[in-house]
């Protein structure tokens, strides 16, 4: 049963666990011990709930992306719309989650890092709602690629801290966050934006996000009446994979696969296919795949998506590559963004690029499999937040 992973000791297989200074352990112990306890809380589960109803919008639809399915002449192909959620992705899943578990907690304040901006921007909403203060680390580049969500974390009254060492995007967030967070662990509650980071966190992300695969499956059946041949995701820390291919996965019958950024090639630098290219290690405080050099630090990593551009993977995916229960392809630059203009112009959606990582490998695997199939796609959020760097770097097709 994967389901019941990870152990105690907050291990899957050989990955996860917890790589930190003692001072630090002692806080994520009674981190564990608070989130075990809510996990069987009614009252907390409730409230939760009622929020992914009532505020974030939820559930969110299935929708049959027929148009798509059609122009691309293969099998077919539908789409979890958590683009439709409040904030415009799946994050607010897993930051109300978080939020609310922080001030359970007595928290005054989360930090997190964003790299696109929209962990930033989930969590600055769901701390304005829980009535916490707020501190968003965020690299110097991605804050320059991703301005509206930096204004949008400021107008919901969050901090947002540049961070300008290393390569200034995703992982250099990370760091700076940690930094913080080891300097005052007690006030201050690190909500993790992905399945990645010390235990507890890729199982509490997890089991936040799991609400996406547990609608998805009722959905689906409803409206075909049988579960999907195939699942696919994008895959940056992997929370919304993760969140989508939870129900499934003692289902036998369903194929997954992660969809993972080969950015502009295979070269270091060129891509961030850490499940693809990397080897085991440990980063951030836990142990997965890694894009390492050979004394174990973290290569610079590139993708279009900035939320995808991080040398590390929830250490839940290294497992499930190990054991094969899901595979892991790669989608380059210009398959994503031919992805995003394709979904814009057939379906009147226009997918976060991210996303478009997702929909570009489906586009693939629809004509690699019988028509009668089906793929269910989580488009993890909507593309606003890209339209004007994709228009002035790409141009609009005609
Ligand atoms: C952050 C983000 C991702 C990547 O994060 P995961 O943890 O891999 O899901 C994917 N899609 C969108 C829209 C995002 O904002």
């Amino acid at each position: 049963m994967i389901e019941k992973l990870p152990n105690e000791n907050g291990y899957f297989g050989e990955y996860g666990g917890s790589f930190v200074p003692e001072n630090l352990q002692g806080v994520l112990n009674e981190i564990t011990a608070a989130y075990m306890q809510v996990k069987e809380d009614r009252s907390f589960q409730d409230e939760l709930t009622y929020l992914y109803r009532h505020y974030v919008g939820r559930p969110s639809p299935v929708y049959p992306a027929k148009k798509l399915s059609e122009v691309i002449g293969g099998a077919q192909i539908f789409l979890k719309r958590e683009d439709l959620n409040h904030t415009g992705a799946h994050k607010i899943n897993h930051c109300l989650g978080e939020a609310l578990l922080a001030k359970r907690m007595g928290k005054k304040k989360v930090i997190a890092e964003t790299g696109a901006g929209q962990h930033g921007v989930a969590l600055a909403t769901a701390a304005a709602l829980v009535g916490l203060e707020c501190d968003i680390y965020m690299g110097e580049i991605d804050i320059a690629k991703e301005h509206p969500n930096v204004v949008r974390m400021k107008i919901l009254g969050a901090t947002v801290v540049p961070v300008s060492g290393g390569r200034k995007t995703l992982k250099d967030a990370v760091d700076a966050a940690f930094i913080s967070y080891l300097n005052d662990p007690v006030t201050q509650f690190y909500a993790i934006g992905s399945v990645v980071g010390p235990h507890p966190f890729p199982m509490m992300v997890r089991d936040f996000q799991s609400v996406v695969g547990r609608e998805a499956k009722e959905q689906f059946r409803e409206l075909t009446g049988k579960l999907p041949d195939h699942l696919v995701a994008c895959v940056g820390g992997g929370s919304n994979a993760m969140g989508l291919f939870t129900a499934f996965l003692d289902d036998a019958g369903v194929e997954m696969h992660g969809v993972e950024p080969s950015g502009i090639g295979f070269k270091v630098g060129e891509h961030a296919a850490t499940l693809t290219l990397g080897t085991p290690g440990v980063l951030h405080g836990f142990r997965s795949y890694l894009l390492q050099d050979e004394k174990g630090e973290a290569l610079p990593v590139y993708s279009v998506a900035s939320g995808l551009d991080y040398p590390g993977v929830g250490p839940q995916h290294s497992y499930l590559k190990d054991i094969k229960r899901v595979q892991y392809h790669c989608a380059s630059d210009r398959e994503a963004i031919d992805a995003f203009y394709l979904l814009s112009r057939k379906e009147g959606i226009i997918p976060a690029l991210e996303s478009a990582h997702a929909v570009a490998y489906a586009r693939k695997l629809a004509l690699e499999i019988d028509k009668d199939k089906t793929i269910l796609v989580n488009l993890s959020g909507r593309g606003d937040k890209d339209i004007d760097f994709v228009v002035e770097k790409y141009g609009i097709p005609e």
